[in-house]
Parts: structure tokens; sequence; C-alpha cells
């Protein structure tokens, strides 16, 4: 299927590695050209070339931290006029909600709520004069089904769920839709660090600990970014425009619900 967004230009924040590099190679795939955010400049670079190599699109990137509000600025000044824009960054740790103090809460506020907010802010009304605009969110499976360790991340997420919830009945009349993506176990590098944080509190092999996670997955395995990359191209697509404010859960069978 032609997805019928050659040559727009996208935002792809956090997109060095794991979900957001799936989505910024399927978006490239269909011919999207792409600004591409990370901290870490080598990852970033490396992964800029194997997407203009695989895809020939334009793939510009720029190094910093999306929180803040310099990098939002130069990611904007980079791609003005955006006709996407994803919006991801890291989770915050999981732990017992006690120990979080005020600083812990405004940094996971500011990384899965506020920071998306802003770039919405800086975006969604280009994209509404344009007629043409999709957003998309990475959250987590945890604003279906929280988990009780990541407090942060169930706050945050759920708090930017519901700006979303709101706002994208506004946006749609002129094509421009907001919609959000919620992965649940894949297999990236922050993943199967935790793993490994598991294996080691609980004294056991990474190998005993993997286990341990997969048998939760119906499908029997952990996801790959690239099948996560194809929904987020397809959210994006020209065919979406009747969709906006739903959350897309992607988990292999994870949450047990009928809804
Ligand atoms: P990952 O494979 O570790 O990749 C994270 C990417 O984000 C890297 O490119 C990283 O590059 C970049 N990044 C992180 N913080 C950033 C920041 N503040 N500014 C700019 N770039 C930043 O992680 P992932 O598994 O894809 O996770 C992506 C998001 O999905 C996270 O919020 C995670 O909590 C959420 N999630 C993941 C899963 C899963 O199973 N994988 C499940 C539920 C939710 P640099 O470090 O170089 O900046």
């Amino acid at each position: 299927m032609d997805l019928g967004i050659r040559g727009r230009k996208a935002i792809v924040c956090a997109g060095s590695k794991g979900l957001g590099k799936g989505c910024a190679v399927a978006l490239a795939k269909e011919g999207v050209d792409i600004t591409l955010v990370a901290r870490g400049q080598e990852a970033l670079e490396a992964t800029a070339a194997e997407i203009r190599t695989a895809t020939g699109v334009k793939v510009q990137t720029v190094v910093g931290d999306i929180t803040k509000p310099d990098v939002r600025a130069a990611v904007l000044a980079a791609c003005p006029e955006p006709d996407i824009l994803v919006n991801n960054a890291g989770g915050p740790p999981p732990g017992d909600f006690r120990k979080f103090d005020r600083d812990t809460w405004i940094a996971a506020v500011d990384a899965n709520m506020l920071t998306p907010i802003e770039l919405i802010k800086a975006t969604v009304d280009g994209m509404l004069a344009r007629k043409f605009g999709r957003i998309v969110n990475i959250t987590s499976s945890a604003v279906k089904a929280p988990i009780d360790i990541l407090a942060l991340s169930n706050g945050a997420r759920s708090g930017l769920t519901g700006f979303i919830a709101g706002v994208s009945r506004t946006t749609i009349h002129a094509n421009v839709t907001i919609n959000n993506l919620l992965p649940g176990l894949f297999e990236t590098e922050t993943m199967l660090s935790r793993v490994h944080a598991m294996a080691k509190t609980n004294g056991v092999a990474f190998e005993t600990a993997r286990d341990g996670r997969l048998k939760t997955v119906p499908a029997g395995r952990f996801g790959n970014p690239d099948e996560f990359g194809a929904l987020c191209a397809f959210v994006c697509s020209a065919h979406a425009s009747y969709i906006t404010g739903q959350n897309f859960l992607i988990d292999g069978g994870v949450y047990p619900g009928t809804f």
C-alpha cells in the first residue's frame, strides 16, 4: 500500500535507537524526509546515515536533549514546517513511589508530558494552516494497564493522554490528527537493560529473567521496533485522516481486556 506521504517532512524525537528509530525508518521508507533528534551524537549520525543509504530520503540531525527548550528551538529551526511529529523521549526510572521526590516527578512530567505538549503547541497551527498534520506520541501500555513500579510513567503519560484526548478533536477538521501508540514489551536497549537489572535484583541469570518476561506475552516473543514503526507510518499516512484521539496498544496480546 502506498501510504501517500512521499515528500512530507517529519520530526522524530528520540530517534537514534529503539522505537523512535523504528518510526523514522518506516517513515523514510515511505519517502518522508526526517529530522532526527537524540542526545548521543555517534548513534544519531550512524542511524541517520543508515536511513539515508537505505531509503535515499533527506535526513538531518539535531543533537541534544529534547526536554530542553533550546534543543526544541534548534529542532524547529531545522524543520520549521513539519507535516509529521513523532513525540518520544526516554522513560522515567522504575521504583517505589515513596522514594520519588518532587524533582524526580518534575523530570518525568517534563519528559513524558510537557515536552510533547510544547512541541505540539509549536507545530499544530502550521499544520492546521497547511491542512495536513500527523502527530504521534509514543507512550506506553502502562497508560492502559498501569504497572505499580512505573508510577512516574503511569502518572506523567496519563496526563499527556488526557491532554491529547481533548485537543485531538479540535484539529481533525483540518486533516490534522493526534494519536498515541502504546508499546508493550519491545526488544530495545532500554527494555533489555531493565531485564538485566531485574536479573541482578533477583539474583538470576539474564536468560531466566528474560524468559520470565516472555511468559507474560501471548505472542511468545518481544516486539521489534520495525513492526512498531509500521504502525506509526500507517497512523501518519494519508489514509488515516479519519483517526484521531486514539490509543493504539501494540503489545503481543498482553492486555487481557475486551476493549
Ligand atoms: P531505547 O531503545 O533506549 O531508545 C531511546 C532513544 O531515545 C535513543 O535514541 C535515545 O538516544 C533517545 N533519547 C532518550 N532520551 C532522550 C532525550 N531526553 N532527548 C533526546 N533523545 C532521547 O528506548 P525505547 O525502548 O525505544 O523507548 C522509547 C520510549 O518508549 C521510552 O519512553 C520508553 O519508556 C517507552 N516504552 C518502551 C517500551 C519497550 O518495551 N521498549 C515499552 C513501553 C514504553 P540518546 O540516549 O542518545 O539520547
